[in-house]
């Protein structure tokens, strides 16, 4: 398992909600870190199989490029661009920065930053798993079972996750 970070990337984006900042654009930077299992890259020394830096600053880049109202927005596109390139994601932080805000007065930076702990335990065995509360997990319906008997199993777990195997346990 290991942390890896990417500080102070640094972009010009046309977001905002005024003109001057659609035309003219502003400054933004971003810091994300991730925390994946890395042990098998380190075995074998694979890229592919290691949190590459390239692939996160382009995840990034690619959600800084498309003009937006909200920093919002941007933050929650870089957490999927995230999530579907790391599966096995356990931990993310995204902090995106703006600098000078027109606000009417002097402000340096607004800052907004999102974390997110995907770190779960089995509602019913209590093994370690990772829930990612969002459609790839079959609490929040990916086609795992029918609706009825997915409400039923959130209802008898008190709306925690089940592993795979406990979920397999009660879909077959
Ligand atoms: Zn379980
Ligand atoms: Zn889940």
């Amino acid at each position: 398992m290991a942390k890896l970070s990417l500080e102070g990337m640094e972009f010009y984006a046309q977001h905002g909600v005024y003109e001057e900042e659609t035309i003219l654009g502003g400054k933004y930077t971003v810091d994300v870190t991730v925390e994946v299992d890395i042990v098998k890259a380190a075995v074998t020394d694979d890229i592919q199989s290691a949190v590459n830096y390239e692939v996160i600053h382009a995840i990034v880049k690619s959600a800084m490029q498309k003009p937006t109202k909200l920093i919002e927005t941007i933050v929650e596109r870089i957490g999927l661009g995230l999530k579907n390139h790391y599966p096995h994601l356990k931990e993310m932080y995204i902090r995106v920065v703006k600098h000078h805000p027109p606000l009417g007065g002097i402000v340096k930076q607004a800052v907004i930053e999102t974390k997110a702990d995907y770190r779960k335990k089995c509602g019913r065995c209590s093994k370690p798993m990772l829930c990612y509360q969002d459609r790839t997990c079959w609490c929040m319906d990916a086609g795992v079972m029918d609706q009825g008997r997915l409400e039923h199993l959130k209802l008898n777990f008190d709306n925690s996750c089940l592993c795979s195997d406990c979920v397999r346990y009660y879909a077959g």
